[in-house]
């Protein structure tokens, strides 16, 4: 009996299981219009899900009899191309992470809901013969009517909704109903690759700064590898002029008719940047980034998925957006945390670049003034090509960097005898001044002077942090807000003490030592209001005599010209951590804010107070700079056998018991001990060397209520790592009484908390 051929579709469903599902194609859809990329309805229990087709096949594991078809198919074209799937898939083996959550992390939520089809934003409204040929005398008193007539007008192929309602105010809507009712107006439904832009014959607005020796060697060398993957890193200064050298790339692969993507760590906090974009090319330039909503964020990725935008400038997860000319990858300020998502699937966007890059055989380029342990130990490896800038471009010099000990000083309020004298020689000058503060709120603990009560979180293994304008105490990790006790909770004495320095208290106390000069704080609690940030920034940059206050919202890329004094008030902060990568973020944290001082012709001076001056890690950065320190880092991690010299990954578990997750990290460290034992890990070179350390309570065990613990496991080869993890999901899976707990595994975790 000859049998008839099959027709498996392979889909992902946004589901926690990690797998991919098979449906049959029933004989009323048309196989050929089923294609990876596009969106299917499948039924998937009792419910009906979205789901993204994978592939096709004829053969299938799962017994035929059992497979249901599918319902529908929802796309006329791939939303999604064979690169970008590919990646995903990628995304989905590597982090461990159920392939159907992949995908719905990646798609725009419209995608993700039944009501929105793929034409929703696509539909497009232009004239009629009739409309071009009326006269629109007679709408005089149809002003909404008239006003879409002549928006239209201007406009060959149309325009969306979004952009009619762009320009248009009161009830557009109905005009334009009427329009299209009097044959005036038509819509027209188009495939989104037809509103392709043709590259623009004009790529550059203004021309570029001459460029350095330095500069000139680092784009000579992009350039001469512009056509395939190639992975650079600059690394350069602040000020060295990286941004400069970024943009002459971008603009030969622009002139390439390619399109370029940009990841940054914040969009709020790179205005500047942006600006030097939109300044330098005339080509779309777009940002995306949380602050969007989905309309937006749907828009931009359908702009840039059919080659209109040319520039794409994005935070971490812009990393997943459909490019069909992508030419290369910038990511600047590499070193930044940001590009690591610390839930749900916690990616590292720059590693998905990085293969991102390579499968799309284009260049990719990180940048950064201190780079990451891993990026430096690429160059090592030669995976990765090491520029560097050492000069300033122009003619800013670098700053001096001094400690300022202060053991044996009188501090007032955390400023240092020495420091306020700094200050003021500085404000005399009319200079501003740069006071970091890595702690926001006026005091980190509230202690009773009596018995000992300390402020902590009842929720929290942290205490609570007392905020002076709000009169109250807040927990920083899980929001908790309480009333500041008048007296004492447990003993009922009047005299609570506030110990310890919040930007709040900074502010306060510099207002008071300095009651002439304005002073202006920046951290989350200043710039809660949509704007506020801005304007305060643009306030700091007119470089009047004032006095800076923030956190490391302060640190990062911004250009104050006229700050000629950086001062860290309390460094010990960041000496003393668990974390073996506290020193790369310590060392990173102090370059970058001294990064801050004497951009322009002034000389900056940059202090540090601390009171262990004797530190051989402060004292190594100070003597021989970020890269003399870099160098002893990442020997030490050699000789310890960390990161990048080892791969890790990190279990975490929660639950509202201790016993809970305990008995869950030692159901998977049994499981893998006995995994290593059996040998099912394969010994790839010499003996197989899986270490265990865990599991042990979290570094903050309790967490809004919830209690916490991790299981780390590292492995010198990836590999190994990998095969045990699948092993230990394979085992969880199969297991009734783990399924009912939370957990997760961290891929190459950046943080151990
Ligand atoms: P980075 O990104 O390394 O911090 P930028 O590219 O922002 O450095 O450059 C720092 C400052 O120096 C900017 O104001 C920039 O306009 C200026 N600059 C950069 N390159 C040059 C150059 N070749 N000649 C003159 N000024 C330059
Ligand atoms: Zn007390
Ligand atoms: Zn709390």
């Amino acid at each position: 009996m000859l049998k008839k051929k099959l027709n498996i579709i392979q889909v992902a469903v946004p589901t926690p299981l990690r797998r991919k599902f098979d449906y049959l194609l029933s004989d009323t859809i048309n196989p050929d219009h089923v294609l990876p990329g596009m969106r299917v309805l499948v039924p998937f229990g009792r419910t009906k899900q979205i789901a993204l087709v994978l592939g096709k096949s004829s053969k299938t594991d799962i017994d035929v009899k059992k497979l249901r078809s599918l319902s529908k198919v929802l796309d006329t074209a791939p939303i999604l191309p064979e690169e970008i799937i590919k990646l995903l898939n990628w995304v989905a083996s590597y982090y461990l992470h159920p392939i159907g959550e992949v995908f719905q992390t990646a798609l725009p939520v419209h995608y993700r809901k039944k009501e929105s089809a793929l034409e929703q934003n696509l539909t497009l409204w232009r004239l009629t013969e009739l409309g071009r040929e009326s006269d629109w005398n007679d709408l005089k008193r149809a002003v909404r009517q008239r006003s879409i007539l002549e928006q239209l007008k201007n406009t060959a192929d149309g325009l969306t909704r979004e952009q009619i309602a762009n320009e248009q105010e009161g009830h557009w809507q109905a005009a334009l109903k009427t329009l299209v009712e009097k044959k005036w107006v038509e819509s027209q439904t188009v495939e989104p690759v037809l509103l392709k832009n043709k590259t623009n014959a004009e790529i550059r607005k203004n021309s570029s700064l001459l460029l350095n020796e330095e500069q000139q060697i680092a784009v000579e060398f992009l350039i001469k590898n512009g056509n395939c993957y190639s992975a650079s890193l600059i690394d350069g200064i602040t000020g060295s002029g990286k941004t400069e050298v970024y943009l002459s790339f971008i603009e030969r692969q622009l002139e390439q008719g390619r399109q370029v993507l940009v990841l940054v760590p914040e969009i709020g906090l790179t205005p500047q940047l942006i600006h030097r974009f939109e300044h330098r090319f005339s080509v779309k330039i777009q940002t995306l980034h949380s602050g969007l909503n989905n309309t937006q964020r749907m828009k931009i990725w359908q702009q840039a998925s059919s080659g209109e935008i040319r520039i794409l400038i994005g935070t971490r997860s812009s990393v997943f957006t459909p490019m069909p000319d992508l030419g290369a990858i910038i990511i600047d300020e590499e070193h930044d945390i940001s590009f690591k998502q610390q839930d749900g699937i916690r990616y590292s966007a720059k590693d998905i670049a990085l293969v991102r890059a390579n499968n799309a055989n284009i260049p990719i380029i990180l940048g950064s003034a201190t780079p990451s342990m891993e990026s430096l130990y690429l160059c090592q490896q030669n995976k990765m090509a090491h520029l560097k800038l050492r000069q300033r471009a122009g003619n800013a010099r670098p700053p001096e960097v001094h400690l300022i000990d202060v053991r044996g000083q009188y501090l007032q309020h955390g400023l240092s005898r020495t420091l306020i004298d700094l200050i003021k020689q500085h404000l005399a000058k009319e200079n501003q001044v740069l006071l970091f503060q890595n702690r926001r709120g006026y005091s980190p603990v509230l202690l009773c002077n009596k018995c000992g009560w300390i402020s902590y979180c009842h929720r929290c293994d942290s205490k609570l942090t007392y905020h002076r304008q709000r009169n109250h105490l807040r927990c920083h990790h899980c929001q908790t807000e309480q009333p500041l006790p008048p007296q004492c909770p447990d003993c009922g004495h009047g005299d609570l003490s506030q110990l310890g320095m919040g930007t709040e208290r900074v502010e306060k106390v510099v207002r008071e030592i300095f009651p002439e000069t304005e002073v202006i704080r920046i951290d989350r609690d200043t710039t809660q209001r949509k704007g506020t940030l801005q304007s305060m920034l643009e306030k700091a940059r007119d470089g009047k005599k004032q006095i800076l206050i923030g956190t490391q919202m302060l640190a990062k890329g911004h250009h104050f010209p006229n700050v000629t004094l950086v001062a860290i008030l309390d460094i010990d902060q960041g000496l003393y951590s668990i974390d073996f990568r506290a020193p790369e973020r310590l060392a990173q944290l102090i370059v970058q804010v001294s990064g801050r001082a004497g951009r322009e012709e002034k000389k900056g001076q940059v202090v540090l107070q601390t009171a262990h001056p004797e530190d051989e890690m402060l004292n190594t950065l100070l003597t021989l700079g970020y890269s003399g320190f870099a160098k002893k880092a990442l020997a030490e991690r050699k000789e310890l056998l960390l990161p990048p010299y080892a791969y890790q990954a990190l279990i975490r578990c929660e639950s509202n018991k201790i016993e809970n997750y305990q008995a869950f990290l030692e159901y998977c460290f049994q499981v893998m001990s006995s995994l290593k034992r059996n040998g099912s890990v394969e010994k790839s070179v010499g003996e197989s060397d899986i270490q265990f350390l865990g599991p042990v309570p979290a570094p903050m065990e309790k967490k809004a209520g919830k209690f916490r613990g991790q299981l780390l496991v590292q492995a010198s080869q990836r590999k190994d790592l990998h095969r045990m993890l699948n092993d230990l999901i394979w085992n969880v899976e199969a297991n009734k009484a783990a399924q009912r707990i939370r957990w997760s595994i961290d891929i190459d975790p950046q943080e151990l908390y």
